[in-house]
């Protein structure tokens, strides 16, 4: 809600009012009365306003997908391809202003915006590769025992995609999403987080410029309770796909399972990452780093809980301290930034709650706020490193979702593998040993969708992205992307001749 005052909001341009919503290729006025504070983190000013959306902003933006995807689906995929590339080109074109856009309102250091929209880039032309192989597989033959019989097999779209995403990658989640469900032949709400809707406003600008075709992709300003409820619950919304909290997943769920919607859900994990003793402390600290304080820690797959073998774990904690010493914080927009501001104030209070319970508890920090100052502005947050975690500290087992890591040592290798598996999550996990063989090995016994071993987390557009247990149900990316957003129709009679 807004918070600053009617004075301060008078200095903003109208530009910066978004108001409106993207609906059937027009911006209209949202029907939504509330509007609410966009904030650059790092100077702790508002930047925009966004409308907090209403329920029959939603009711229109179905009612234009729903009218647009037989056209859409009819265009074929190859049609469809050529749309997703111009899209990609349309992101590239943008690059200066999107990674502007991403530091100030996301408070990403420069560095990382530019990979994400690497990302983002990337997943579009990955999704037009798919679209036109989709053509090639549609009506192909089916292997049947009975003799006499023709089967042949068909992918057709859902229909109406509802897309909610997170504030934590915007553009990315976005494009996870979009660009699979646009592939498929489906039509297209998405509902950006309300905390970051600048950069994502560029998807409308692209979709005008580009000529897709009116009420394919429309676009929601709005927060839960304006837009994202409405459209969970959506009679004309056939799929719902959401990236976000566990706690809203789950609503979202039970407002889809109210007419059996199709429904995808990538949430939260505590992701392990798994130093052998035959790794080189060095190196393996790098990889450590990577995981945990890219995005300020503000990862869905950061490898946030540390099990370390006894016998390197003095020499690892001294390797990340020394590298967290030297980690640079402050204005993302500026070169050598290695850690901005957390995105919100409310998420820097949440990860706060938690630095509050370690210390009564009485954790032992290699490295936290004692250790560093922060900028005088900006919701900054000191990385840290507990050390010895209890494993049935809240802190060991609850996603921080901030810059936060919580370690322990093991004595050996079943013992890791038991402590990695025992989690309500299961997202990711990153092995690190001397020996490749020997780590592949421990991931495979490791209950997570992403397992990556002796790297950083290498996010490809080929392979799939999503968890075990309660990190969520189906996968994005790779051809099971796709798949989320298709139906699988089979024709079957007698054969001809
Ligand atoms: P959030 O659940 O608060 O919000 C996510 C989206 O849901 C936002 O657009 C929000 O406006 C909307 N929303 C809020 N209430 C809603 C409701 N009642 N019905 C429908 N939509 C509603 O999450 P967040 O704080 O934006 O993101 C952080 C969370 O996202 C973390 O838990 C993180 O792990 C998770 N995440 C997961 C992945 C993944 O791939 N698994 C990726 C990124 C983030």
């Amino acid at each position: 809600m807004s918070t600053s005052s009617s004075a301060e909001h008078a200095s903003l341009p109208d530009s910066q009012i978004l108001d409106h919503q993207f609906i059937n290729n027009q911006w209209v006025a949202s029907q939504g009365t509330r509007l609410l504070d966009v904030m650059n983190p790092y100077r702790e000013e508002f930047i925009a306003q966004v409308t907090a959306g209403d329920a029959a902003d939603v009711d229109a933006a179905v009612d234009a997908a729903r009218q647009a995807q037989p056209g859409w689906q009819a265009l074929g995929g190859a049609a469809r391809a050529a749309f997703l590339e111009k899209f990609a080109d349309g992101l590239e074109a943008r690059r200066d202003s999107l990674l502007t856009l991403s530091a100030t309102n996301n408070g990403k250091p420069l560095a990382e915006a530019g990979i994400d929209l690497d990302d983002a880039i990337a997943c579009y032309r990955y999704y037009a590769g798919q679209a036109r192989a989709l053509d090639a597989r549609q009506g192909e033959l089916v292997s049947v025992e009975m003799e006499g019989v023709e089967a042949r097999c068909y992918h057709d779209p859902v229909g109406v995609a509802g897309l909610i995403a997170p504030w934590n990658f915007p553009l990315v989640t976005s494009a996870w999403k979009l660009a699979p469900a646009l592939a498929a032949g489906c039509t297209a709400v998405l509902k950006p987080s309300e905390v970051t809707p600048l950069p994502e406003r560029v998807q409308a600008e692209i979709a005008l410029e580009i000529g897709l075709p009116a009420g394919v992709l429309n676009i929601l300003n709005g927060d839960g309770e304006g837009i994202g409820a409405p459209l969970a619950r959506h009679l004309g919304v056939d799929k719902i796909s959401f990236t976000g909290s566990n706690q809203v997943g789950e609503a979202v769920m039970k407002a889809a399972a109210n007419r059996s919607a199709n429904v995808s859900l990538e949430l939260g994990g505590k992701s392990p990452i798994l130093v052998m003793e035959d790794a080189d402390p060095a190196q393996a600290a790098d990889w450590v780093m990577a995981g945990i304080y890219f995005n300020a820690g503000q990862i869905c797959s950061a490898t946030s809980r540390l099990l370390v073998h006894e016998d390197i774990a003095e020499a690892l904690y001294a390797a990340l301290a020394e590298r967290m010493d030297a980690l640079t914080l402050g204005d993302p927009l500026a070169e050598g930034t290695d850690l901005g501001p957390m995105t919100s104030a409310r998420q820097r209070d949440a990860v706060h709650g938690y630095l509050n319970l370690a210390e009564q508890e009485g954790l032992k920090a290699v490295r936290d706020g004692r250790h560093r100052t922060l900028p005088a502005k900006g919701y900054f947050l000191a990385p840290t490193l507990y050390r010895d975690v209890p494993v049935d500290s809240r802190l060991w087992k609850e996603e921080i979702f901030g810059p936060v890591l919580c370690a322990r040592s093991v004595a050996n290798e079943a013992e890791a593998i038991q402590l990695a598996n025992d989690s309500d999550f299961g997202l990711a996990a990153t092995v690190i040993s001397g020996d490749p063989e020997r780590a592949k090995r421990i991931g495979r016994q490791l209950k997570a969708g992403s397992i990556w071993y002796n790297s950083e987390q290498l996010v490809l557009p080929e392979t799939g992205w999503g968890g075990f247990k309660r990190s969520g149900i189906g996968r994005e990316l790779g051809p099971w992307g796709l798949s989320a957003y298709l139906e699988v129709k089979h024709v079957v009679g007698p054969a001809a001749g």
